[in-house]
């Protein structure tokens, strides 16, 4: 599969600076030092903290994140050049460059014509003495520089030699890298491919490559821009970004070691933890992980039709493209009644459950039965994985109900929510507890009882946080009254899970789903 001749890459991460412009992100400085040092902790040679000046908060980041001790990670500050007819003493922009104290800075400039002429109203030649004048400065202060060519490749199209020009200034101040940017992300893999070999028959120095994935290609742009020869690769964890987002850094670096020979991109045995910081990063970023992320996604090895399942567990080589734990990731199997025996057989033995032969085709029939009533167990695989252990013999050991109540009151007044009040009566190791909470809603005060009355024994519940909670009417049919399927997403830092409820009565449904929930986090507890 190798043929690619093992390049040298050097990863360059932009998750706080460039992954920090998607729309609903936005992350305090403790989220960004906590990002900083799990990419540290990972092995990311660098790590673009933010543009100091552009706001206070990445000022205050520096200020702070310039003293943290990392490993392996060089923290870089990036920014751009002068301004049009300004003297690169004046800017305040490289000021606050250079303020910010990183060792390293990351420049962005133009390279496009359009944007010299139309947008900065200047000449081509102010346009090159721009980024000329900027990198010497930087330089001169003892700064060492990667220069970001802002719209490289339409700048290339539009007019190369101008584009070539602003390169080679840079190149000739002193910049280390040569960085080509498809900032409007428009770019297929041949332009590329191309553009970047023409551009590395010239260049004096390693060249880098920034894209943007506005025609879903900033993956595979990354890639056939280090087969044409580039040395550097930036891009975001998770693809956060803009618009359509960044190159993402978790498939294409799991892309380029494993596929592509780049061994070096990471230090040894650091691409198994690409899913851990996928997730991470998510978690930090308040987004819900994607469950189809190439790789790191829930159910990037789930298999789900019942010929397929049986094959894999016979030979996962037949159906999978790397194995599952290369990245950190663990196989999935789909239940659902289309599975069938192989697939229960072999969940169990992912779970390490002992099912017997008359075990398995009794946990096939209550899946059937459950999902003709509305479960859906591929989607709730914790639920399954509880009904799994039920079948083997298995209870629960952790807590008891006896009872639960909630009644919703509508308030009078204008702004006044309707609040709802929950009872919940609980035996745990023979202790009874009586827990009564108000909350946002039915749900909100069920899971607030509940986790009040097991706080004590249980305090790993302060680790579970509820992520989502999904409820959907199934019609009923043949004139039975229609259900009610709740799902739930519970989250402890380390994995989420997801659990199901079914019932004609929305608030049964969501107990049953809770209860689950909280089952499932005691099951399966954080590593310490
Ligand atoms: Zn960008």
């Amino acid at each position: 599969m190798n043929e690619h001749a093992n390049p040298t890459v050097e990863l360059y991460d932009t998750t706080l600076r460039d992954g920090a412009q998607q729309a609903d992100l936005s992350y305090t400085v403790e989220d960004r030092l906590r990002i900083l040092h799990k990419l540290d902790q990972v092995g990311f040679p660098f790590v673009e903290g933010g543009w100091p000046g552009a706001n206070p908060r990445d000022t205050e980041f520096f200020k702070v994140a310039t003293k943290e001790t990392l490993k392996t990670s060089t923290l870089t500050a990036f920014g751009m050049t002068r301004r049009a007819g300004e003297r690169a003493e004046d800017s305040q922009v490289l000021r606050d460059l250079l303020d910010a104290g990183t060792e390293i800075v990351c420049l962005v400039g133009k390279s496009w014509d359009l944007h010299v002429t139309e947008a900065l109203r200047t000449d081509l030649q102010d346009g090159v003495a721009m980024v000329r004048d900027s990198v010497e400065l930087l330089r001169a202060q003892g700064r060492r520089v990667f220069f970001d060519a802002e719209h490289f490749f339409d700048g290339y199209r539009s007019d190369s030699a101008f584009a070539m020009a602003v390169l080679a200034a840079a190149e000739e101040a002193g910049a280390e890298r040569l960085v080509l940017c498809d900032t409007n992300g428009g770019m297929l893999p041949f332009d590329i491919a191309t553009v970047v070999r023409e551009v590395q028959a010239q260049a004096g120095v390693p060249l880098g490559i920034h894209v943007h994935n506005d025609a879903g290609c900033a993956v595979a742009n990354s890639l056939v821009a280090v087969e044409a020869g580039v040395h550097q690769v930036q891009g975001t964890i998770n693809g956060y970004g803009e618009r359509t987002g960044n190159a993402d850094l978790i498939p294409l670096t799991a892309d380029l070691v494993l596929k592509m020979g780049a061994t070096d991109a990471l230090p040894a045995g650091a691409v198994e933890h690409l899913t851990e910081l996928a997730h991470y990063v998510a978690e930090i970023a308040n987004l819900a992980p994607d469950s189809r992320q190439p790789y790191t996604g829930r159910h990037a090895f789930t298999h789900k039709a019942g010929l397929h399942t049986s094959g894999v567990a016979r030979l996962t080589r037949a159906y999978e493209h790397v194995p599952p734990e290369a990245v950190g990731n663990r196989r999935g199997v789909v239940a659902s009644d289309y599975g069938g025996g192989a697939t229960i057989r072999m969940k169990a033995a992912e779970l390490e459950l002992d099912l017997d032969d008359v075990a398995i085709p009794a946990v096939v029939e209550q899946i059937k039965e459950r999902e003709s009533r509305g479960y859906a167990f591929d989607v709730a695989e914790a639920s399954l994985e509880l009904l799994m252990r039920r079948a083997s013999g298995w209870t629960q050991p952790f807590f008891e109900i006896e009872s639960y109540r909630v009644h919703v009151e509508e308030r009078m007044g204008d702004d006044e929510q309707p609040l709802a009040e929950a009872t919940v009566k609980v035996r745990t190791q023979g202790t009874r507890h009586i827990e009564s909470t108000e909350g946002q809603g039915p749900v909100d005060a069920l899971d607030t009882a509940l986790r009040k009355a097991l706080a004590n024994d249980y305090p790993a519940l302060d680790q579970m946080a509820l992520e989502d909670f999904r409820v959907r009417v199934l019609s009923g049919a043949h004139g039975t009254a229609a259900v009610v399927r709740v799902l739930i997403d519970l989250s402890n830092g380390e994995r989420e899970w997801t659990t199901v409820g079914v019932s004609e009565n929305i608030i049964e449904a969501s107990w049953e789903a809770l209860v689950d929930g909280y089952t499932f986090g005691l099951v399966h507890p954080r590593t310490p």
